[in-house]
């Protein structure tokens, strides 16, 4: 989770993911809605319940216009208006959309590091034990009780276990047999000064500012890769396809270039739900993660504690009995 970009973008995913059509499409709108909705609360509760602020900042998103874009937006239930070119360029000095854009104004971000700092601080706060370095090498279901079994020998007997351990999933239980990984990387560079710009989607790259003058470019979609690696050739790429719609960018210091492991299923859909008695799985959220983060947790943390899966998820639960 840290890898990422930490956009909460319901309306970029749902416009750009439009040309693969899947029967769970609808169903993931309502799901990324929902969870986009529940941001702002989850925030604020990090914040009080650990001091740590994640960085949630409603600052929307432009994407290239489009003809229709705006009412095939407003049918999957996301606000947005079309700029004309100058317009978009008040949002982002120096923009090259001769065609306009689509402004998003409810699209969000967080700080990816930061949340993942929170979290490990709010479980740790209400009594949870985090075993870092431990690597799960199987889970055995014994009578009524799972054994989770870790590399270095010790037994973990457990009620529920959830299962949410990405594309590495696919070793640990036959739901995750179906996952694979997907590589993305991804740059910050330097620009120079605070940046209140909006996420910038351009289809094959994207745009976040950061605090501090930062600019996360992102990302690369390489399906079949879980090394994490860095290539100077993407870093270039990166950096190229940004600076066709910033040309700035291409003069901006590069500070840092890291990989992550997006966990994939066919579909590009989430699997979520009970996969077993007392096995609760969160699978393959691909480039979702974030995004859909309050919507899986309170939904699977109600189904642990009253056996009922939330409507919104259903759709989403592995095959099961
Ligand atoms: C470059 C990039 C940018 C992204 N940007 C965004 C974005 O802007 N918004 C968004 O919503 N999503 C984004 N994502 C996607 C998001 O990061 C993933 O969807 C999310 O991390 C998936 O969460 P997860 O918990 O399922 O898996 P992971 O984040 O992969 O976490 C799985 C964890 O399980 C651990 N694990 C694996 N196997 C074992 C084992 N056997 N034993 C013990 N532990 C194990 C791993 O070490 C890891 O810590 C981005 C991803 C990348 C790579």
């Amino acid at each position: 989770m840290s890898a990422s970009a930490g956009m909460i973008a319901p309306g970029a995913e749902l416009w750009e993911g439009r040309q693969r059509a899947h029967p769970l499409s609808g169903a993931f709108g309502v799901l990324a809605r929902r969870s986009a909705s529940l941001w702002p609360g989850w925030a604020r509760q990090l914040q009080a319940e650990t001091g740590v602020d994640i960085g949630y900042r409603r600052c929307g998103a432009l994407l290239p216009g489009s003809p229709g874009i705006v009412d095939w937006l407003a049918g999957h239930g996301v606000q947005a208006r079309l700029l004309r070119a100058e317009q978009a360029s008040a949002h982002i000095p120096g923009l090259v959309m001769p065609q306009g854009a689509a402004f998003l104004p409810g699209e969000a971000q967080v700080s990816a590091p930061l949340l993942a700092s929170a979290l490990i601080a709010a479980i740790t706060a209400r009594g949870g034990i985090m075993r870092e370095q431990s690597r799960v090498v199987a889970l055995h279901r014994q009578g009524d009780a799972w054994h989770v079994r870790l590399a270095s020998g010790d037994v973990i007997e457990a009620d529920f276990v959830a299962l949410a351990a990405g594309w590495a999933a696919t070793e640990l239980h036959p739901a995750a047999a179906d996952i694979y990984p997907v590589k993305g990387q991804a740059l910050i560079v330097d620009a120079g000064a605070p940046l209140d710009w909006p996420i910038l989607r351009g289809g094959d790259v994207y745009l976040a500012a950061k605090p501090g003058g930062r600019l996360l470019i992102g990302a690369s979609v390489e399906p079949g890769r879980s090394d994490a690696g860095t290539e100077p050739d993407m870093a270039r790429e990166l950096i190229a396809r940004a600076a066709r719609h910033v040309p700035q960018i291409a003069s901006m210091a590069p500070l840092s270039h890291w990989a992550g492991v997006r966990p994939a299923l066919p579909g590009l859909m989430p699997r979520a739900g009970l996969a077993e008695p007392g096995l609760v799985v969160s699978l393959g959220a691909y480039r979702h993660g974030v995004m859909l983060a309050p919507v899986l947790a309170e939904g699977l943390a109600a189904l642990i504690a009253g056996g009922r899966l939330d409507d919104d998820i259903v759709p989403f639960a592995p095959d099961y009995g």
